[in-house]
């Protein structure tokens, strides 16, 4: 457990310590003591497989601990048995039980969590661009032609993990599987030359952990004229739900505020990508002051979060957060379908039930809470939203359509598949009226067949 004392930035908000729990912490976490001891020990060996870290006031300020298990939070940050497969739960139970030396149970858990797709769509050979020479730029993934993704090596953990996670391979130590950038200049040097970039999207784990000092390494540079094209600056976080304090009390987070506000005044267009799975993490005084003080530099919040079973698979919830969301000043943005990896066989909903609550939730809020767009899949092509279940010549269909693409021309082009109630991705479904195949797989093949060349020949 790690502590340390924060200084006062303005009234009310000094001296709340970022306390951390892990796995080895869980018999310290006082609330779960009150559980029955099954659930304790489930929790033990579902963490030893899936990164597991939440902090004091997620525990204090978000979780109602008169409601568990089904609290959305709990469900959010703790681990439940359901997110390991029978086999795998049963196989690193019988060791914990028995209690096995670590060489045995590493091996064991290694071994389950390959099978739990630690990266979904190619993102290691598909994504990463190459210098001249053909070496892999670690910490840039470079897909859709405007934007640029970004993940600052100071940056590859969370205030907190969600369960669900699809970046969770990185969070359990696995060196060859973290996505993480060794220096500034690497980013610097590619968006100069290329200058198509209007969007650079700073990602993670959160951007948030890192001290501010080198948030701004990275940022103030992009002030130069020869960084015009870069328009845009997206930091994608959830420090907004778990450690709100980062923008009100920890020692730097007035500085963060000033450069936030410094890189508006220069002409930036700054987007704080939130990822809000429910309202409740809008809930809390601490919440909406770190809002109001993200507003207050001209930077915008932008909302965005998958649908998971558990979690917010309800209508209500969706309707009643983007509400929340719009009176507080932030923009909805993205509802996306959870992707393939790790515990999705726990968190999934069909793609079907998706659109049902995206669409109920939808007719629920005014047109300013309806600029979400969704149910979304960020496949290996591109992102793929589900615009709706329909019939088309006695054919009961999915219609479909390319948020985002690999190649720009897929994008806003209607396809449709055929209906299949139990689809909860991309790679369920077919093309609808008996043909062979979607308009974009040739393409697809042909692209992906080209990057891996690539990444071979290197
Ligand atoms: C979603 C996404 C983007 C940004 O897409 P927008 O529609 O502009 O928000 C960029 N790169 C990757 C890899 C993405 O998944
Ligand atoms: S905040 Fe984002 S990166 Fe961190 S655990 Fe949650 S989903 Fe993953």
């Amino acid at each position: 457990m790690q502590q340390w004392p924060l200084h006062a930035l303005d009234g009310g908000y000094e001296n709340v310590p970022f306390k951390v729990f892990t796995q080895r912490d869980l018999d310290r976490i006082e609330p779960l003591q009150t559980l029955p001891e099954a659930m304790r020990f489930e929790m033990k060996v579902v963490s030893t497989v899936l990164p597991f870290r939440v902090n004091q006031y997620v525990i204090d300020e978000l979780i109602d601990w008169s409601n568990i298990p089904a609290d959305p939070i709990f469900q959010l940050t703790f681990p439940q048995r359901g997110m390991l497969a029978p086999e795998h739960y049963d196989r690193i139970a019988a060791l914990l039980e028995a209690g096995a030396d670590k060489a045995t149970l590493n091996a064991a858990v290694d071994e389950v969590r390959h099978a739990l797709n630690p990266h979904p769509a190619d993102q290691m050979e598909m994504n990463m661009p190459r210098d001249e020479e053909g070496n892999r730029l670690d910490g840039i993934q470079h897909k859709y032609r405007e934007t640029v993704l970004f993940f600052p090596s100071q940056g590859q953990t969370c205030h907190a993990y969600c369960t669900f996670c699809f970046r969770w391979a990185q969070f359990v130590g696995d060196k060859e599987l973290r996505i993480a950038a060794s220096e500034a200049s690497t980013l610097h040097n590619y968006l100069k030359r290329h200058t198509e970039v209007t969007d650079l999207l700073f990602t993670g784990g959160d951007p948030m952990v890192m001290k501010t000092k080198h948030l701004k390494a990275y940022l103030e540079p992009l002030l130069e004229p020869e960084f015009d094209h870069i328009q845009t600056i997206r930091i994608g976080t959830k420090a907004l739900t778990f450690w709100p304090h980062r923008f009100l009390g920890a020692d730097d987070a007035g500085e963060l505020i000033e450069l936030l506000q410094r890189m508006v005044r220069a002409g930036k267009h700054v987007a704080v990508m939130a990822h809000y799975n429910h309202w409740k993490e809008l809930d809390t005084e601490a919440a909406r002051e770190a809002i109001r003080s993200i507003r207050s530099t001209g930077a915008q919040i932008r909302a965005q979060g998958p649908l998971i079973a558990h979690i917010n698979d309800d209508p209500d919830v969706w309707a009643k957060m983007w509400k929340m969301q719009v009176k507080l000043g932030i923009i909805p943005y993205y509802m996306f379908v959870e992707r393939d990896t790790g515990a999705r066989g726990y968190f999934e909903v069909p793609l079907e039930r998706a659109w049902e609550i995206y669409r109920q939730a939808m007719q629920r809020v005014s047109g300013l809470a309806r600029t979400a767009r969704g149910p979304s899949m960020s496949a290996s092509p591109g992102k793929v939203e589900i615009q709706g279940v329909t019939e088309i010549n006695g054919e009961k269909v999915f219609a479909l359509r390319f948020i985002q693409g690999r190649n720009p021309d897929w994008v806003q082009r209607p396809f449709f598949a055929k209906y299949n109630p139990d689809a909860t991705w991309l790679n369920h479904l077919e093309p609808a009226f008996g043909e062979a195949k979607f308009f974009f797989e040739d393409e697809y093949e042909a692209i992906r067949e080209g990057k891996l060349a690539a990444a071979t020949e290197a």
